[in-house]
């Protein structure tokens, strides 16, 4: 069971995201078949994800993460909500490239010549954008951009997915270390003092597993405030599609009932598919008509 654990160290001086993903990432990578190098992409967007859904408030709030490098990958999205549910998905889910020192070449898969992109809808009458230029594409680092530049919050970000050889997730997650306003000269030391030494993220996932150990075992002092379970998880349905369907133009649907005879919709985020008879588009195309003649 993948899960988060929030908390507080140095005397509440920092604040403290750390979590598992590997079977949320192992989802994901069997729905969109991933290659390693995919996987690991939207493995570390998706456990930011998670955190970021950790920090908004309510139920009715909800982000959405963009990143866009330019790279084979194309675009790399995934939203997060507040009940510790995540989704997303890749342009490209077969873009594999040569490890470079062993690593899998994240960065060159996403490329830098673009944003980071952060769409937080938090029930306002406008959603909140915030963009940030990539830093190297390895997402760790360009959320460390991120929240200093868009949020004013000073974080370490280890982000991580450890890919089998047969291509299965061995381990992914993330931890998200952010200085508090109160925190001292002191506590920076310690603080990069800490991510110094650290070894990635995803390798201590693999040998402890459990994040409220982890950041036990990184901060004596830490004092959990939350433990939440963590998912991947699509609200798409057939009737979300129904309605999109419906809007399109007269003449596309007319062109679905020639031509195929009915169309087939696939959800970008989750992969499922949904099928549109033919009888079902000429509904539309008649509900489209009976508007026209009203109209007129
Ligand atoms: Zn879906």
């Amino acid at each position: 069971m993948d899960k988060l654990s929030r908390g507080t160290a140095l005397n509440g001086n920092v604040r403290i995201f750390c979590c598992n993903t590997t079977d949320l990432v192992q989802e994901a990578t069997s729905k969109h078949d991933l290659y390693p190098t995919a996987a690991a992409a939207l493995g570390r967007t998706l456990s930011v994800a998670c955190i970021m859904g950790s920090m908004l408030k309510d139920e009715k709030e909800k982000l959405e993460i963009v990143i866009d490098g330019s790279g084979p990958i194309g675009q790399v999205v995934a939203d997060g909500y507040y009940d510790g549910t995540v989704r997303g998905y890749v342009d490209n889910p077969h873009v594999q490239l040569e490890k470079e020192n062993h690593k899998l070449n994240v960065g060159k898969a996403v490329g830098t010549d673009g944003v980071l992109r952060v769409v937080k809808d938090l029930s306002m009458k406008r959603p909140f954008i915030s963009e940030v230029p990539l830093q190297s594409g390895e997402i760790g680092d360009d959320f460390a951009y991120y929240f200093a530049e868009s949020e004013q919050t000073n974080s370490a970000v280890s982000v991580g997915v450890l890919v089998n050889t047969d291509c299965s997730i061995k381990s992914a997650g993330a931890l998200i270390i952010q200085m508090m306003p109160s925190a001292v000269e002191t506590d920076i030391q310690i603080v990069e003092n800490i991510v110094t030494h650290l070894k990635p993220i995803s390798q201590i996932i693999d040998e402890m597993k459990d994040p409220s150990e982890i950041a036990r075992a990184i901060f004596g002092d830490y004092e959990e405030l939350e433990t939440r379970e963590l998912k991947f998880k699509c609200e798409c349905s057939r009737a979300r599609f129904a309605r999109v369907l419906s809007k399109l133009p007269e003449k596309d649907l007319q062109e679905m009932i020639d031509e195929d005879h009915g169309c087939e919709v696939a959800c970008k985020f989750c992969g499922k598919k949904y099928q549109f008879s033919e009888e079902t588009l000429q509904g539309y195309v008649n509900a489209h008509q009976a508007l026209k003649k009203k109209a007129s």
